[in-house]
């Protein structure tokens, strides 16, 4: 493809290209992702009129700047900050770069400590269980040893034993997720919390927990109010959450908060001044679009804590609903129910050895009727199990939901009618990962 010569006329390429784009798959039957498909028409037009509005500009746009820290005091409000009016954070484009500064800080205060007390700073290592690409990213990009606790049997989530267990003096923190991707489950935030203190009482280690609650920082505090995850745990330092995931933004914006001032090392902050003031910044990126951030101020103001409610509660109920209805079918096993978790499900198959078919087969075939429902391999040492999921999002509906049951029981039909060629790619392997979208 050469980079084009002449010029053409604005509606020709318009028309082109909106023709391409048609093409696309339809964002209300992918089930697969976890991030907003489906926004208010006065989302758009804020949308539209913030395209010009870079967020680094500050001088330039203060009231977007304004926006963006008052969208922090409110989230720290929301996750029960110590003092929600002096916590510090700043939005991303999404929970990666998040996560990206998140491990930074634990990183930098760690080496702080070693340094004062003398010690070596060459070997930090960082403890996760089945954790999103972005935490591997970070310990790749960082040169950090990531500690990953395998999944074991039924447990496909870290718990306080296997945490604690794995600690030392080179632990810069422990990354506990709020919504696992793979199986959509809370993992246990306060239980490791209170195995932390217990460890740093009998040997004085004392390690900090992150919690990368991509999705469950805009679940729980609407879901689950009874679980205590966030700021109220002194022990839980900093908090990502993605604005386009369960915070009903569009697509570009994420959330991290530290719980107290000296929690985001000072050094990491960088003041500018080339841009007509002096403007502290702390991102990877510089220039970046303001308008998503205003669109998640503007779903603050809209839905308040109870929009928030009844929308989480209503993806959450038809996940249930999705998770009997699927559970009766005989043939899977519900791994995820749609409770206490993110709303949605997933299961394997009820017996894996003697299926006449692969999950991956089920999500192809549905993929031919325009359902993208995912099928994939567990983490270490879990590359056995094979599951599949449903994310239930804004907009999607219960006919919706009918529709889909309605396919999925034609596609065991016509298996049960004419088995699938035997599996080129068995329920094994890590071959397919589409589980962290
Ligand atoms: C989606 C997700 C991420 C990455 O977030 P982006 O906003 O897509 O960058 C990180 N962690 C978890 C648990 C996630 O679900």
């Amino acid at each position: 493809m050469r980079f084009p010569t002449g010029e053409l006329a604005p509606g020709l390429v318009y028309d082109h290209i909106h023709k391409q784009l048609v093409l696309d798959g339809n964002s209300q039957q992918n089930l697969a992702t976890f991030c907003t498909t489906w926004m208010e028409p006065e989302v758009e037009r804020l949308m539209a009129e913030s395209a010009d509005k870079n967020m680094i500009d500050k001088d330039e746009y203060p009231q977007t700047a304004a926006i963006e820290e008052q969208c922090v005091h409110m989230l720290a409000d929301l996750w029960n900050s110590p003092e929600a009016a002096t916590t510090i954070g700043c939005s991303t484009t999404g929970s990666s770069e998040a996560a990206m500064l998140g491990g930074l800080a634990l990183k930098w205060n760690w080496r702080k400590r070693r340094q004062a007390a003398g010690r070596p700073t060459n070997r930090p290592n960082l403890i996760v269980g089945p954790v999103q690409v972005c935490w591997h990213k970070f310990c790749r990009y960082f040169d950090v040893e990531i500690r990953e606790v395998p999944m074991q049997g039924e447990r496909l989530l870290l718990t306080a034993e296997e945490v604690v267990s794995r600690c030392d003096e080179n632990t810069i923190g422990v990354v506990v997720t709020l919504g696992v991707t793979f199986t959509l489950q809370y993992e246990p935030v306060a239980a490791i919390a209170a195995a932390l203190d217990r460890l740093q009482a009998e040997t004085g280690l004392d390690v900090p927990i992150h919690v990368d609650g991509a999705s469950g920082g805009f679940l729980a505090p609407f879901l689950q109010p009874e679980v205590v995850w966030d700021f109220r745990l002194p022990r839980v330092k900093s908090i990502n959450a993605s604005g386009h995931k369960f915070g009903l933004a569009p697509l570009g914006v994420g959330w991290a908060l530290w719980r107290e001032r000296h929690d985001l090392p000072q050094e990491l902050i960088f003041d500018v001044n080339y841009l007509g003031g002096n403007m502290p910044t702390f991102a990877l990126n510089f220039s970046r679009p303001g308008g998503e951030i205003i669109c998640q101020y503007y779903n603050f103001l809209r839905l308040g804590r109870e929009g928030y409610a009844r929308i989480q509660r209503e993806c959450a109920e038809l996940g249930r609903y999705l998770a009997g209805e699927i559970g009766k079918l005989g043939v899977f096993r519900i791994v995820y129910d749609g409770e206490g978790g993110i709303p949605g499900l997933c299961w394997q198959l009820a017996e894996p050895g003697k299926s006449p078919f692969t999950l991956y087969q089920v999500a192809d075939a549905l993929r031919e009727r325009g359902w993208l429902v995912p099928a994939y391999s567990m983490p270490a040492e879990r590359e056995d199990l094979v599951i599949q999921r449903i994310l239930v999002r804004h907009g999607f509906t219960r006919a919706m939901a009918e529709e889909l049951l309605r396919e999925l029981r034609a596609v065991l039909a016509e298996f049960a009618k004419n088995p699938p060629q035997v599996a080129a790619v068995p329920d094994s392997g890590a071959i397919h990962d589409h589980s962290g979208r």
